[in-house]
């Protein structure tokens, strides 16, 4: 992990970076605002620290910037405990999360593994079961194009591998909870899908077990 930590106060930012050293994380340093934004631009960095109070130009400005330059970098702000109105703010201009000063640096560490762990979710889209590979991006089973009704389904097929997924669960997840819609639909699906595993000829294929649902199989 390589963070990007905008402090200006010395002592508690060699304290802080001597921590996360520790921990092996990797920090890149600014002690003003300018430094701190001209950094904050560039893409090398899976998290930006950064402090509210600072010379030459304040975290929330640069918090500011970078998000109105597109930059997605998860950032936490830092400030002072009493400071709501910033906390506020720095939350209404993107800021992923907010420390109040003084913190831990155990605590920081743990919230720096929070937000790294959720981008890595987020891109975790491709779904395997044997050979098929469900590409939750753009919707495709091994190459061939699913609607997202299909897709939804054999996703909630692949996820429970060797276990029956019922009609109402489908019905329930894909065409929610207050649903007009009956099983009638669940089983036209169903159909598709079958025609569409056939096609890129994989072993695998939804078996209909009789009175809880279907099941992924591979034989
Ligand atoms: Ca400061």
């Amino acid at each position: 992990m390589r963070i990007l930590y905008v402090e200006d106060e010395k002592f508690l930012a060699e304290a802080v970076i001597h921590m996360l050293k520790k921990e092996k994380i990797s920090v890149d340093w600014a002690v003003d605002g300018e430094e701190g934004l001209s950094l904050a631009l560039k893409p090398h960095y899976d998290v930006i620290v950064l402090d509210i109070m600072l010379p030459r130009l304040s975290g929330l400005e640069i918090l500011k910037t970078i998000r109105n330059r597109g930059v997605k970098t998860p950032v936490i702000m830092l400030s002072a405990l009493n400071e709501v109105e910033d906390k506020i703010k720095g939350l209404d201009y993107g800021a992923d999360d907010y420390l109040a000063k003084p913190f831990k640096t155990t605590e920081l560490i743990a919230r720096l593994r929070a937000l790294v762990r959720r981008p890595a979710l987020a891109d975790a889209k491709v779904l395997c079961f044997e050979d098929l590979e469900l590409d939750l991006g753009n919707r495709s089973l091994n190459g061939v194009e699913l609607t997202d009704k299909e897709s939804e389904i054999i996703e909630m097929l692949m996820k429970a591998p060797g276990s029956a997924v019922t009609k109402e669960q489908i019905l329930a997840h894909v065409w929610g909870a207050e649903s007009e819609f009956d099983d009638n639909y669940v089983e036209v699906y169903i159909s598709y899908l079958r025609k569409k595993l056939k096609s890129i000829k994989t072993k695998a294929s939804i078996k209909t077990i009789r009175g809880l649902g279907y099941k992924l199989i591979y034989v």
